[in-house]
């Protein structure tokens, strides 16, 4: 059996975080929190509390004391603190900056300290515009232009790569970068602009489903559970330090098929039929339960952002080196992820 390790998980509070910790207490390794709890929230990691491996600090990662403390007491860190979002972005340019890039910064200072091994998240943002699909970890990247904001989110993921890469070239820390593609599960909130969550308490709450632009840009969505595989996977591999990995799913959909999905596992013709009460006869004689096209509503993106607002209009990673290098490749489809989603909703 294998020695329990003991981790770090730096927003540890958040969507991903907490489902991380929770695997890795499932598998017996000791797990520490270290939250600011600014977009991460108690109610993720409550269940948790209890658990004799596992440890909550509430403080920010530029808490240098702190963080000293903590990366003294383990072997592994997980970076995922970080301003994410679009919308928390765009909105908040200095914030996302600062956080993203002088985080990093202490975390990797604090690992090299402490001879740990650091896995710090980075964003399929950092691909910005580009155009060659699918995406590859060797790939040159296009960024917009430093007028727009949104790209700041990239820049500032761009930093913390090229710095964590310096860190295992010149100091020899043990890192690994794994790019997130569009990840989605419970405990993720629509609030900070992710798409799922939104469509999800739309479609059950029988609101109109908001497709900014035309709805033909298109993403891959994995399911928390295969990606927190991943992560896994790369902590436990000794072979891929100093590498960066994409991590997602490669099933590609446009964002007006997602809201169609969405809006029939929301609302399943067996449910709607059961709510009006129509007789069986006319049941079968009804046509779909209709109005589909109603139930969403196409926004501008200017409308959606503010002024100016980029998007990219696909994004698909090539996970052939993850593949490879530890054998991972997701598992769960979108449909199981939304049922799952759709039956576990509740309001944020
Ligand atoms: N989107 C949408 N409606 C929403 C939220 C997002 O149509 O209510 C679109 C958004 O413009 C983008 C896609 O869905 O094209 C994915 O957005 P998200 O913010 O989840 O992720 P990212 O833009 O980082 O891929």
């Amino acid at each position: 059996m294998k020695q329990p390790t003991r981790y770090l998980i730096t927003g540890g509070a958040g969507f991903i975080g907490s489902h991380l910790a929770e695997a890795l207490l499932e598998q017996g390794d000791d797990v520490t929190v270290i939250d600011d709890l600014s977009t991460g929230r108690m109610e993720n990691i409550q269940h948790l509390l209890d658990h004799p491996n596992f440890h909550f600090v509430r403080a920010s990662i530029t808490d240098s004391a702190v963080l000293d403390r903590l990366a003294s007491q383990v072997k592994t860190i997980v970076h995922l603190a970080a301003a994410v979002g679009v919308k928390l972005v765009v909105e908040h340019p200095v914030y996302t900056i600062e956080t993203n890039v002088m985080g990093t910064e202490a975390v990797l200072k604090a690992g090299l300290r402490y001879n740990c091994k650091v896995l710090v998240a980075s964003t399929s943002e950092v691909y910005g515009k580009g155009s060659k699909i699918p995406f590859s970890e060797e790939d040159d990247t296009l960024l917009g232009a430093t007028s727009k904001s949104r790209w700041s989110y990239a820049a500032s993921k761009m930093v913390d790569e090229f710095l964590s890469l310096a860190y295992q070239r010149e100091h020899g820390l043990q890192v690994v970068v794994f790019r997130l593609f569009n990840t989605v599960g419970p405990r993720q909130r629509g609030r900070y602009g992710m798409v799922i969550p939104n469509f999800v308490r739309q479609a059950v709450q029988g609101d109109p489903i908001t497709v900014y632009d035309d709805g033909l840009q298109s993403r891959c969505f994995c399911d928390v559970q295969d990606v927190i595989r991943a992560i896994i996977g790369l902590a436990e591999n000794q072979d891929v330090t100093g590498q960066v990995f994409n991590i997602g799913s490669t099933t590609e959909i446009t964002i007006l098929d997602l809201a169609r999905k969405v809006w029939h596992a929301a609302n399943p013709p067996s449910r709607i039929l059961d709510k009006e009460k129509p007789s069986k006869a006319l049941a079968t004689a009804l046509p779909q339960p209709a109005t589909e096209i109603e139930r969403i509503i196409f926004v501008p993106y200017d409308q959606a952002y503010g002024e100016g607002f980029e998007d990219m209009r696909r994004r698909v990673p090539d996970i052939s080196k993850i593949k490879q290098a530890i054998g991972w490749e997701p598992q769960i489809s979108l449909d199981e992820t939304l049922q799952h989603l759709v039956q576990s909703y509740r309001p944020e």
